[in-house]
């Protein structure tokens, strides 16, 4: 078990490291796992022009559409991520209005102006160094054996699990907030209403206190959102 969890934590590592050195090339390395098919014209053109507005070369970000793999990791209704590239769902985009799937864009946009992917490897590559630096140097770490270590290894990593949820949840408020506040400054105050008008709708439905690990919940969205106006 403690091998298992020692691979698993060196695998971590050493991805965070070829993720984090190779920001550019990883971006392709990226589009093999989660979609390298290049999405509809209307996403290419509305991506860049949001990257444009947030004053972010686009040239080596692809705009891709996405397949199975990231649904699969992070859940279902899963509309778009970005990692280096920007990935979207266009089936299930294609149920909201034109307006929300622009704020989509423009929140996608906004992750990548603000580096939140860097950052989210900045952090693992951070917990990893930190959990091998503590199993290396503590005595009662190092000397601990079979289960013990194998259980205070699986409680380092769901530690650091916890913090990433927690970092990525401030990411995504970050990324509508500037969305938002970009949008009102263009003078598209209708984009981010459209956006609280689809968030009510979800509270309405019953929603607006799921659980989420990625995002704050529907209501919290809302809230910060609603202040804007
Ligand atoms: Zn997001």
């Amino acid at each position: 078990m403690y091998r298992v969890s020692r691979l698993f934590t060196h695998y971590f590592l050493l991805s965070c490291i070829v993720g984090f050195c190779m920001e550019t090339k990883g971006a392709a390395l990226y589009a093999s796992l989660f979609g390298k098919q290049d999405a509809s014209s209307w996403y290419q053109a509305a991506t860049k022009k949001a990257l444009e507005q947030f004053e972010v070369n686009s040239d080596a970000i692809g705009i891709k559409r996405m397949n199975g793999v990231g649904p699969f990791v992070v859940g279902s209704g899963l509309f778009a991520f970005s990692m280096n590239n920007v990935w979207y769902d266009e089936t299930l985009l294609g149920k909201l209005s034109e307006k929300q799937r622009l704020f989509a864009v423009y929140h996608e946009a906004a992750h990548i102006a603000l580096r939140h992917h860097p950052t989210q490897l900045l952090y693992l590559f951070g917990a990893s160094i930190s959990t091998a630096i503590a199993f290396l140097k503590f005595p009662m770490l190092k000397e601990s054996q079979g289960l013990t270590k194998s259980i205070t290894l699986l409680a380092a990593i769901a530690v650091s699990g916890c913090g990433l949820t927690k970092l990525v949840k401030n990411q995504e408020r970050a990324a509508d907030l500037k969305a938002a506040k970009l949008l009102i400054k263009l003078g598209k105050d209708d984009v981010v209403k459209d956006h609280i008008i689809w968030l009510q709708d979800v509270v309405n439905g019953g929603h607006g206190h799921d659980e989420q690990v990625w995002h704050y919940t529907f209501d919290e969205q809302l809230n910060y959102l609603k202040v804007l106006f």
